[in-house]
């Protein structure tokens, strides 16, 4: 689940033309490692497989899954728990199949690229 900084609850109530105190009333929580979260999962602003405040995401979601934090790999299997709930989850880890594919990754060191 994201965390929501103050400014990703500005923007995200403003995508939904609600104020922040509206939002967060209805559908944040306290983060245990700060910041502000939603109260239940999924998402409650996920839509069959798109995201109805996509414009106004927060930070979290922008950066999904995350691979530029620390302890990116000890977070690999929670991609993989939310692989069949979330179609963001579901294609970042497609795209990261395609990309680290068996070969490519080799071809790239050796300096080919845009191969099959
Ligand atoms: S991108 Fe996904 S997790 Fe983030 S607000 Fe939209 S539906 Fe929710």
């Amino acid at each position: 689940m994201p965390v929501f900084s103050e400014e990703d609850i500005e923007r995200f109530a403003q995508g939904l033309k609600a104020s922040s105190k509206e939002l967060a009333t209805e559908y944040l929580m306290r983060a245990d490692e700060g910041g502000f979260t939603f109260r239940c999962t999924p998402c409650p602003f996920l839509s069959g497989k798109t995201c109805r405040n996509y414009g106004a995401r927060p930070n979290d979601c922008r950066s999904y899954p995350h691979l530029h934090k620390e302890n990116a790999m000890d977070r690999l299997m929670g991609v993989v728990a939310n692989y069949s709930i979330c179609p963001i989850v579901f294609n970042v880890y497609e795209g990261l199949k395609r990309e680290l594919r068996p070969g490519r990754l080799a071809r790239c060191r050796h300096g080919i690229q845009g191969g099959k």
